[in-house]
């Protein structure tokens, strides 16, 4: 019998009452692995009532005890990292080696929120007026939730969970209702890491689940990260109600090859950004703009790169690329590259129809290349979330950052170069919250937020580190005078 997964509610697994399930897929099989409840609002509300009554426990929890349920999931996360990853493998898509990657991304998040005693401290000046001193306090805010995409199951939850239950805190998440089974793992460990009841709560589901979320008015923030559409219509709904919102959305991420950069090392880089996770990063390149000579000596040997990248599914030994998400996605992408053809461009590398053996009925894409795209063209501009580099040219470094600046999203923007200068030029007028200079996937680590800027981001507190402290506290100032004069005695 198919498995119907469970919410996490006070400290329980609890089955839905939803009438309507999803099927959750192997998409390089397209294998029925479980079937996934969408959550009526009334199942949110029960469970933002649970956090809410857990709170003020929670709250008077000293932020050395709040930490110590976190150092515990970090060493279940440690111990249970390999059973974690193939489950992501198999509802996601990925590699077992990019699961494993995305978990250890996870894990760090986890390790720096174990230094909350420090993170959320106060700051204070004494006498600030004759005999007054000021204090400024961070508390929490009361019941957060976050809402996440099906492209990093394991990971992004924990650009939020530790931070916000660190920070005294109760926090629920509604996942994908596409990769639902990697967060009913990870809440297997959160259960056993010793939280209190009604700190974490997980509640699957889709629209109606995340209507109720925004309408809540005992849920003081919403973090979100998916689609722009998506992060805008949750900003703007989460706002009215009230809310602070950081909502991180799509992406289309130019990278510039310099004439004088390491082409063996530049092409290794970009084809992992380009083709790793088939494309489905928001920190994925998706434009490569050549300057000058790098044209001739790029262009083929990315090329060579996309044909002989293996793709298949991720668990198979030598798989370096995997499925992407769903059927209706795979059509789209291949839509989007026939577009890009009939709009001028030359397809040096096709990889609509590709077939891997014993997955006839998987969601592949194999990796593609564009030649020669017009930067008006749709390929250009509309987030392609597959394996599939598009190729423009320009004369000068001038042009090409002229190009970078065009495009209404600002996740990430990458130069290849073996100059400094023009390194640092590009790194001061490139219009993207996330800078990678010879490097391809420019996602910071926990000890920074994750910028992004343009369509890309809506708010501005963003996930992880000093920014999370932030936006899941809010600050007390206390201006403060004990008018008995003892300070003669001095
Ligand atoms: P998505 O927007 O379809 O879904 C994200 C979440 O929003 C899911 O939990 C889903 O249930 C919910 N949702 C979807 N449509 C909704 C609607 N109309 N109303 C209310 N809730 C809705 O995104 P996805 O396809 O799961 O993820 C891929 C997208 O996420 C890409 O655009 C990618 O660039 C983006 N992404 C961005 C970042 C970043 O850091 N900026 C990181 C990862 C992924």
């Amino acid at each position: 019998m198919t498995q119907r997964l469970n919410n996490y509610i006070g400290g329980a697994w609890r089955p839905s009452a939803a009438t309507e399930m999803l099927p959750v897929l192997n998409p390089a099989s397209a294998q029925l692995l479980a079937e996934v409840p969408l959550s009526p609002g009334a199942e949110v509300n029960q469970a933002v009532e649970v956090a809410a009554r857990a709170f003020p426990a929670w709250r008077r929890t000293p932020v050395g005890e709040r930490v110590q349920p976190l150092f515990k999931l970090k060493g279940l996360l440690e111990a249970n990292i390999d059973a974690i990853a193939r489950t992501i493998t198999e509802e996601c898509g990925k590699t077992y080696a990019e699961s494993i990657g995305e978990m250890r991304r996870a894990i760090e998040n986890v390790e720096t929120a174990c230094g909350m005693p420090m993170l959320m401290q106060g700051c204070n000046n004494e006498d600030i007026a004759s005999g007054i001193d000021e204090h400024m306090i961070r508390q929490p805010l009361g019941v957060v939730a976050a809402i996440t995409p099906f492209n990093f199951p394991g990971m992004i939850p924990f650009w939020f969970l530790p931070y916000a239950v660190a920070a005294g805190n109760c926090f629920l998440l509604k996942p994908s209702e596409r990769v639902p089974l990697t967060s009913w793992k990870l809440f297997e460990l959160v259960e056993a890491s010793g939280f209190p009841a009604g700190v974490i709560q997980l509640v699957n589901g889709g629209r109606q689940a995340v209507d109720a979320i925004l309408d809540h008015p005992e849920i003081r923030a919403v973090s979100f990260v998916g689609s722009t559409a998506t992060a805008r219509y949750i900003y703007s709904r989460a706002a009215a109600n009230g809310k602070r919102a950081q909502c991180q959305g799509g992406a289309k991420n130019p990278v510039v090859v310099m004439p004088d950069a390491d082409m063996e090392m530049t092409t290794r880089i970009l084809a992992d950004s380009a083709f790793g996770c088939a494309g489905q990063r928001c920190l994925a390149a998706s434009v490569a703009i050549t300057v000058g000579e790098a044209r001739a000596n790029f262009t083929e040997r990315i090329a060579e790169s996309a044909r002989s990248r293996k793709v298949g599914f991720g668990l198979t030994s030598g798989v370096e690329m995997g499925p992407v998400i769903s059927a209706e996605s795979k059509t789209r992408i291949e839509g989007l590259i026939a577009r890009g053809e009939s709009e001028g461009a030359r397809v040096l590398v096709d990889g609509r129809g590709g077939k891997v053996p014993e997955y006839d009925g998987g969601f592949f894409v194999f990796p593609t290349v564009l030649d020669e795209v017009a930067p008006q063209a749709e390929i250009a501009r509309t987030e392609v979330f597959g394996p599939v580099l598009s190729l423009m040219h320009a004369d000068t470094i001038d042009q090409a950052i002229e190009l970078v600046n065009q495009r209404s999203y600002g996740n990430m923007a990458c130069i290849f170069t073996t100059d400094g200068a023009n390194a640092r030029r590009f790194r001061y007028e490139v219009n993207a919250g996330n800078v990678g200079i010879n490097v391809g996937v420019a996602a910071p680590m926990s000890s920074f937020p994750f910028s992004g800027w343009g369509e890309s981001f809506f708010g501005d507190l963003h996930a992880q580190a000093h920014h999370g402290v932030e936006f899941y506290t809010q600050t007390k100032i206390v201006v403060e005078r004990w008018p008995r004069d003892w300070s003669r005695k001095f």
